[in-house]
C-alpha cells in the first residue's frame, strides 16, 4: 500500500479518512466511499490517483471510472466530489493511466531533461507512425500537461506524443525510439 494510504489508516472512521483524501486531492468535498475502498485495496489505482493530485482534469477521471462501482457499499449515498459535469469512458483512464506512468518513471529519474534535437527527432518518428492517432475525445485537450499543437496519442503506450518525446526516460513501445542515455 502507498504512504499516503497508510497515512488515512490513523484516522478513526472512513469518513475522515474520505475527507482527508478529497482534501489531499484538492476537492472541496470528500471522495466517495468507493473511490476510497478501491484506493485501499487497490495500489495500482492509489498511485495513479494521488500522482494525479495538482490536475482537476486527471482527478476527476479517477473518481468518474466505472470500475469504482465494483466498490460501492451500503454507506454510498453521503455527499461525494462531483467536479466536473461530463462522463469519461474507461479508454480515457487508460490514456491517463500511462501518462501517469510516464511521469512516474520521470520523477524518478529527478525529472531528467531532454535535448531539442532528440525530442524532434522522436516527434519526427511518431508523426510518421501509424500507432499515433487522434485523443479518443475532448477531455485530453484539457488537460494541464498537454498544451502542444500536436495532441494526437500513441495508442500502443496512451501517452500523448509530443508530450511523452521529451521525457528523457521514455521510450517508444514498439522499440522505434530509446530513452535518452
Ligand atoms: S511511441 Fe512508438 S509506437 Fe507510439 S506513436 Fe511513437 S513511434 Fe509509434
Amino acid at each position: 500500500m502507498i504512504e499516503m494510504m497508510q497515512d488515512l489508516l490513523r484516522l478513526d472512521s472512513p469518513l475522515e479518512m474520505r475527507r482527508e483524501l478529497g482534501n489531499y486531492l484538492g476537492l472541496e468535498q470528500p471522495v466517495s466511499s468507493a473511490v476510497l475502498r478501491r484506493a485501499q485495496q487497490d495500489d495500482r489505482f492509489a498511485l495513479h490517483l494521488v500522482m494525479s493530485r495538482g490536475s482537476r482534469d486527471l482527478v476527476q477521471l479517477h473518481l468518474d471510472d466505472p470500475r469504482n462501482e465494483r466498490y460501492a457499499g451500503d454507506d454510498d449515498d453521503e455527499p461525494h466530489a462531483e467536479i466536473v459535469e461530463e462522463s469519461h469512458d474507461l479508454s480515457n483512464l487508460e490514456l491517463v493511466g500511462g501518462m501517469a506512468g510516464a511521469m512516474f518513471r520521470w520523477g524518478r529519474s529527478g525529472f531528467r531533461g531532454l535535448d531539442e534535437a532528440t525530442a524532434a527527432a522522436r516527434l519526427e518518428t511518431c508523426q510518421s507512425c501509424p500507432h499515433l492517432v487522434e485523443a479518443p475525445d475532448r477531455l485530453l485537450y484539457r488537460v494541464k500537461m498537454v498544451k502542444k499543437s500536436d495532441q494526437r496519442v500513441c495508442r500502443k503506450c496512451g501517452c500523448v506524443a509530443a508530450a511523452k518525446v521529451k521525457v528523457a526516460t521514455e521510450r517508444c513501445p514498439i522499440g522505434l525510439w530509446g530513452p535518452a542515455a
